[in-house]
């Protein structure tokens, strides 16, 4: 019996290409005005830690002119960042932030159109939306 595992290797339940959709929604949610590729893959890893699937969600945002890419800094072109009221949901429970792996008991849940994002502690949302 194991227990289910929403912190270990995170989300690979998903298929890839929805994967990829939720990635590039993530990058066109970005709220900052430019980041290093590193700063960009540590946000990814929340939904992948694949090379290839991350890869693909670079590409794919970037030929949906969603990013630029020059000598390893990102700008996020879209401009649709996340709207706290809207965007941002949070459920009362016990959860594991899928970025750091704390306990919480108030997930925070980016709300795409291709599905939700999360759970991520309050600081952690944050950092991955970009308001830190
Ligand atoms: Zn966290």
């Amino acid at each position: 019996m194991r227990e289910d595992d929403p912190s270990g290797t995170g989300g690979e339940r998903r298929p890839a290409e929805e994967t990829v959709e939720l990635g590039v929604e993530l990058l066109a949610h970005l709220e900052h005005a430019e980041l290093s590729l590193g700063d960009v893959v540590d946000r990814i890893e929340t939904i992948t830690t694949d090379p290839a699937i991350t890869r693909e969600i670079l590409d794919t945002a970037e030929m949906r002119g969603i990013i630029a890419r020059e000598d390893g800094i990102v700008r996020p072109l879209s401009g649709a960042y996340v709207s706290f009221e809207s965007d941002v949901i949070q459920r009362e429970g016990e959860f594991t932030c899928r970025r750091c792996g704390a306990s919480i008991s108030t997930g925070h849940f980016m709300k795409f159109d291709a599905a939700e994002h999360g759970p991520f502690g309050s600081s952690c949302i944050r950092k991955v939306t970009g308001r830190e």
